[in-house]
């Protein structure tokens, strides 16, 4: 049956912004404050008994190591988003950010993968084949679309292609204009359903009824409040009003989802979905 595919990139609240990306680890925890542990309980209550794809940031898990097995014992898949949320599009930062979560990625089974800012390159899917994942879900591309990239599926984040599907499904597929202008519709991110919260549900409906699952993804902070949010993030917000969709809450969407349509983790879908994946 067809579901959507529901992912949690679970990352704090900072990682919204670029400025505390190359800061200490210790500043960046002070930073977090405790968030990424106590939005966990809530986050989940709003989930259940709903499953999704948790793709975890691994410094979180430094900090606090009962985050997989608290989302794994609800029922929700662990994935990875990476160590150190940041831009990570050079084969030698992914290959150390890939190293650095070795230890707690076997410990927790994952075999799931999301770039941060569903931004990557062609060059991740060997490395992530050698370190034993199964799937990534790091391009954005029409929903239907599975791919064998290297051994690895990729299940994009989807869009809607509102002229033609697109030919070149290369990495990077990231949220850009050119992608906009090239006619397709991002709707799996976070940042469009913060937009037009009413016209993605409609979207969903519809692709649902084609038979397809589309991947769509949220964030911990858009169902979990921080304090003084989004107030603590207003000078990135002055100089970035892009990031303004993602600050906004997303519970309501998040329980019309539930309420209306099937919803499932990608690993559950790659497992049942016999249909071989395309080549690239
Ligand atoms: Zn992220």
């Amino acid at each position: 049956m067809p579901s959507v595919l529901l992912s949690i990139d679970y990352e704090s609240w900072f990682a919204l912004t670029r400025r505390f990306d190359e800061i200490p680890a210790d500043q960046r925890r002070a930073l977090d404050g405790g968030y990424a542990l106590a939005a966990l309980d809530p986050l989940l209550e709003q989930l259940a008994p709903a499953r999704a794809s948790f793709y975890l940031v691994g410094e979180l898990v430094d900090w606090f190591p009962e985050l997989p097995e608290k989302i794994a014992a609800a029922g929700h898949e662990v994935g990875f988003h990476c160590q150190v949320h940041r831009p990570l599009t050079r084969l030698s930062d992914i290959q150390r950010d890939l190293a650095a979560s070795r230890g707690w990625r076997a410990r927790s089974g994952v075999t799931g993968f999301r770039a941060p800012m569903v931004n990557t390159i062609e060059d991740v899917y060997p490395l992530l084949k050698t370190e034993g994942f199964r799937y990534s879900s790091s391009i954005y591309a029409p929903a239907g679309t599975l791919l064998n990239k290297n051994g690895i599926r990729e299940l994009p984040v989807s869009t809607l292609p509102l002229l033609r599907r697109p030919q070149n499904l290369t990495a990077p597929r990231k949220m850009t204009l050119p992608l906009v202008l090239g006619g397709e519709f991002p709707y799996g991110s976070s940042f469009t359903i913060g937009l037009f919260e009413k016209t993605v549900l409609k979207i969903l409906e519809q692709e649902l009824k084609r038979g397809l699952s589309p991947v769509i993804f949220l964030h911990p902070y858009e169902l979990v409040r921080p304090q003084d949010w989004p107030g603590r993030l207003r000078r990135d917000l002055f100089a970035h009003p892009g990031l303004i969709p993602f600050t906004r809450s997303k519970s309501r969407f998040l329980k019309t989802l539930l309420t209306n349509f099937p919803v499932s983790t990608l690993r559950d879908y790659l497992l049942t979905n016999r249909q071989p994946p395309t080549a690239n």
